[in-house]
């Protein structure tokens, strides 16, 4: 879209020249010498000047200080002003977009001696059409007598740029003859107003039928054309057809190749045309990179990032933001804080978005501490970046901290919105501060003046059912203004888990099969609810309804980065290099705490989430193998970061916190629902996610 929208700008610019009032311009610099002497009052001259009879003069003094309505109060004064006098106004006009006071300068022409010549008429038309009035400006070109190709191309890219394109298309079909501007502008004009389909059947006519030699704004706009419409086919002849004009050393043109292979989906063929510009940019760098991160071909980006810091370009703003985006959502701290140092030491703006972009990498990646570090040393901390750094408290363990920083915000007299209300409610939640949630919860509507979204009601339900208030959860989910969805379903079912309210899960559960039939996580939820209850009869039931929707539970798994490189572990994998010492260290680890109590939860009804659950696999889940594995791989007292795709089980949950405790390290497990930080026997989460 950057790339598009530069081309646009060009393409202005390129325009213009094409119909300027050259011989009268020229002459500006020679007169200013004469008349600008060093007179400070400005109204005494133009007084000066008036009494003396220099009209001419003083109406360019007044254009020159940009008075244009006292200019043309003079222009009465004089009978037959020089071409000059109105190439100065007219200039003006332009400028202000002032499109009264163009039709009295027009009007004054006509009743002049004044006659015209094509160049005066052009800039009539352009200035009518670019203070928005067509009609004027279809007036003046009606009026003409001779008009020159530079008439023509006026108008219909007039039309074109406010949008009448149809009537463009019609003087463009009438036009004597055609250059590559007129080509260029109907064919933007067609992109401009989303009509891609004919701006590429009209580049056709003119790549094959016409004898014109198209320029690169023309093959820009008709790649922006193939790039709107998703047509590769259309985007590779326009390529061969930019090869074949030798255009292909031209870097906007590449940059728009690249843009449209990499948006038609064809991403190695954008690398190649990338890999061939000769004077790429940083915009360029940062098209490319983000556009790997888009298609989650992330190692590619990571290592385009680390060619642009070799190439010399500088990266911006953008190229921060994007990479630093792209570490959080993959848990990638290492590489963010590489990022990190690098912007540190080629400096970047405080209060800049690539510094809400660090703080929220930091908060995915559950470091709060440099987050909050970072956020205090900017600034003026934008929204974002707050609504970061509360959320990064609310999922770390620190939901205390969470609440204390939304009340700084207000206090601060920045506004929330609606993610910073499901930061601060999901704090509540994770605090077990009920009331002080539902407070939150109402004057989200009430004192904010915000409408609720599905997360806050499913935030407020996860809220109250977790403490079993169930009778206002669901007075609360009566009253929504929309449908609920999964996660307020899914909320509610753990709520009915923890406090057995079997009636309410089998409704949560229903609404949950309509929306995703193939979640295993409900019947689990759901057939665990029954064991607890005794009901083996429908235990075995709903057992039997996933065999029937072939429910495919997906496989547990976790991995942690050591060294900036990242190890995976699925349960029971034996597959690991290290893998008999991890499993000797496990073995180990749970013998001693068996010593110091613990008892592996074996009972059915506690494993709910996955498939791990089977006895003989216990001790292996993906977690354990993992952390065994960074114990082994890291120097004694380094905090250990495990991540898992799935929520951690209760007999995990118990054995990692002996771990903290017998190893004493600090272990961070971010699984599908919170970050988990066990030290010293503890969990942030005190049990409860
Ligand atoms: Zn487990
Ligand atoms: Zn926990």
């Amino acid at each position: 879209m950057i790339l598009v929208k530069r081309n646009y700008r060009s393409l202005n610019l390129h325009c213009q020249p094409a119909i300027s009032f050259s011989t009268f311009s020229s002459e500006i610099p020679k007169l200013k010498k004469t008349f600008f002497k060093p007179l400070n009052d400005e109204q005494n001259l133009i007084k000066r000047l008036c009494r003396e009879n220099k009209h001419e003069e003083a109406i360019i003094t007044l254009c020159d200080r940009h008075r244009l309505d006292e200019a043309i109060q003079l222009l009465n004064r004089i009978k037959r002003p020089s071409p000059l006098v109105y190439s100065n106004l007219l200039q003006l006009c332009l400028q202000q977009k002032a499109l009264e006071s163009t039709k009295m300068v027009h009007a004054h022409i006509k009743t002049s001696d004044f006659s015209p010549g094509v160049s005066s008429y052009n800039r009539m038309i352009d200035v009518y059409c670019k203070c928005g009035s067509l009609a004027d400006a279809q007036v003046v070109f009606d009026e003409m007598q001779d008009k020159d190709l530079c008439s023509w191309n006026t108008m219909v890219s007039g039309y074109a740029k406010a949008g009448r394109v149809k009537d463009a298309r019609k003087l463009f079909d009438e036009m004597p003859e055609k250059d590559n501007f007129s080509w260029t502008a109907i064919i933007s004009g067609y992109v401009r107003c989303n009509l891609p389909n004919d701006a590429l059947l009209l580049c056709r006519t003119m790549m094959n039928e016409c004898n014109v030699r198209c320029n690169k704004f023309t093959v820009c706009s008709a790649l922006a054309a193939s790039t709107a419409t998703q047509c590769l086919n259309i985007g590779k002849e326009i390529h061969g057809h930019i090869v074949r004009t030798g255009m292909d050393s031209d870097a906007v043109v590449w940059s728009a190749l690249s843009d449209m292979y990499g948006k038609c989906g064809s991403l190695d063929e954008a690398r190649h045309i990338f890999d061939k510009t000769l004077d790429k940019d940083v915009v360029t760098w940062t098209a490319m990179i983000d556009r790997y991160f888009k298609h989650g071909r992330k190692e590619e980006g990571f290592i385009l990032f680390s060619e642009l810091l070799k190439s010399g370009n500088r990266p911006n703003e953008f190229t921060f933001a994007g990479i630093l985006n792209a570490c959080a959502h993959h848990n990638t701290e290492s590489i963010g804080k590489q990022v990190h140092g690098y912007m540190t030491r080629v400096g970047f703006n405080q209060s800049s978005f690539a510094a809400s972009a660090l703080v929220h990498m930091y908060c995915k990646c559950g470091n709060v501490q440099v987050a909050d570090k970072v956020f205090k040393w900017m600034s003026i901390a934008d929204l974002a970046s707050w609504t970061s750094l509360i959320n990064g408290y609310a999922q770390n363990g620190q939901p205390n901290e969470a609440i204390k920083l939304f009340e700084s915000l207000l206090e601060s007299g920045t506004k929330p919105d609606h993610i910073t209300f499901v930061g601060v409610l999901s704090a509540c939640t994770h605090s077990g501060l009920v009331d002080k949630g539902l407070e939150y919860f109402y004057s989200i509507k009430e004192k904010h003046g915000l409408s609720y979204t599905v997360d806050h009601y499913a935030c407020v339900v996860d809220l109250l059912s977790r403490s079993g208030r169930f009778s206002e959860a669901e007075d609360i989910i009566k009253k929504m203004e929309m449908k609920p969805e999964k996660y307020l379903w899914a909320s509610l079912l753990a709520g009915c888990r923890t406090h057995g309210n079997l009636d309410l899960a089998k409704r949560a559960a229903k609404e949950l099969f309509k929306i995703e039939p193939e979640n295993a996580a409900t019947y689990v939820t759901l057939s665990n609810i029954y064991a607890a209850a005794g009901k083996w009869g429908e235990v075995a039931k709903v057992r039997n309804m996933m065999d029937i929707n072939g429910v495919v539970k997906k496989p547990g798994k976790s991995w942690t980065e050591i060294k900036r490189k990242v190890y995976t572990f699925l349960m029971g994998d034996p597959s690991h290099t290290r893998s008999k010492e991890i499993y000797e260290l496990l073995m180990e680890l749970q013998k001693k705490m068996r010593e110091e109590g613990y008892v592996p939860k074996t009972d059915y009804v506690l494993h709910d989430v996955e498939e791990e659950q089977k006895e003989q696999n216990l001790s292996f889940h993906s977690e354990k193998l993992a952390i065994a594995f960074a114990i082994l791989a890291t120097p004694p007292g380094t905090p250990i970061k495990v991540f898992k795709n799935l929520r951690t089980c209760v007999d995990c949950h118990t054995f990692i916190k002996y771990v903290s405790k017998l190893v004493s390290r600090k272990i961070i497990v971010r699984d599908s629902s919170r970050f988990h930080c066990f030290e010293d026997g503890n969990c942030s989460c005190n049990d409860y996610w």
